[in-house]
């Protein structure tokens, strides 16, 4: 279980965030829709505090931390406790496939190597790159990064996959087999928190879809509730906007 209480987050005096409630359940796939710079990505990053809100309580699992006075030990610990899938997958240039998803096992979880990889060989299977194992990132197509990066969140089994618009910087032809390893590991159960300008995606995978606009949720619902039968003007306009 996740729980926000009145996330509040400004860079440079321009509030980003301006208190957003909210609450995801275990198992739970949550997208986050809305425009450029309605801050969805800034929440997405006080989640785990990557970003250190100014206000609010952040408790993933059993942690709960208060933005106000938690210490570096705190935030590190809030952290281990989810799994980041970025846009432009962040991966290590120097490592190989396996060695990519072997680091934050041995490095952050302290898992004996030989663990590690096995563990990574099994979920790199589950993203479809066994035989992509010893390659190096720039040896793969984005699609393949982008799922050796799914692989690396998924190894950690965190609480929560956070993604971070994980198909926009990839050829349009790619996005698809991206999008289906996402789907996959929705079905399994594991609790995620999506954020994405795929609104067919959206529809299909979500279990609820929050609207952001403004630094605030405007409205959330179901897929059919907000595609079909969005209550706030602003919802209304963006989703005509994109359509
Ligand atoms: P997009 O869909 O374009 O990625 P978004 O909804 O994810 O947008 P955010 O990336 O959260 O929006 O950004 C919200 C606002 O906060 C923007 O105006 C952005 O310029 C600003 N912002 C985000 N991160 C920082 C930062 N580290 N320093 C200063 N301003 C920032």
């Amino acid at each position: 279980m996740i729980i926000l209480k009145d996330i509040k987050k400004s860079f440079n005096k321009s509030q980003v965030l301006r208190g957003i409630n909210l609450k995801i359940n275990r198992g739970e796939v949550v997208t986050i829709l809305g425009p450029s710079g309605s801050g969805k990505t800034t929440l997405l990053r006080c989640l785990n505090f990557l970003e250190r809100p100014e206000a609010g309580i952040v408790q993933i699992g059993n942690i709960q931390l208060n933005a106000k006075n938690a210490t570096k030990k705190d935030m590190l610990s809030v952290r281990k406790q989810s799994a980041m899938v970025f846009q432009h997958y962040n991966l290590f240039a120097h490592k190989t496939v396996v060695e990519n998803v072997m680091e934050g096992l041995v490095v952050a979880k302290k898992v004996k190597k030989k663990d590690a990889r096995m563990i990574s060989e099994k979920v790199l299977e589950k993203v479809g790159l066994s035989d992509k194992l010893h390659f190096y990132p720039s040896q793969l197509s984005g699609g393949q990064q982008q799922r050796v990066g799914i692989a690396r969140a998924l190894a950690l089994n965190p609480e929560v996959i956070l993604f971070d618009e994980p198909t926009s910087a990839l050829d349009p032809e790619l996005v698809g087999e991206v999008l289906s390893v996402i789907k996959e590991i929705a079905q399994e159960g594991i609790t995620m928190v999506v954020v994405t300008h795929e609104m067919s995606f959206a529809k299909e995978v979500s279990d609820r879809v929050l609207f952001m606009d403004g630094g605030v949720i405007v409205e959330e619902g179901t897929p059919w509730e907000i595609f079909h039968a969005p209550k706030e003007e602003r919802t209304r306009r963006f989703l005509q906007r994109i359509s």
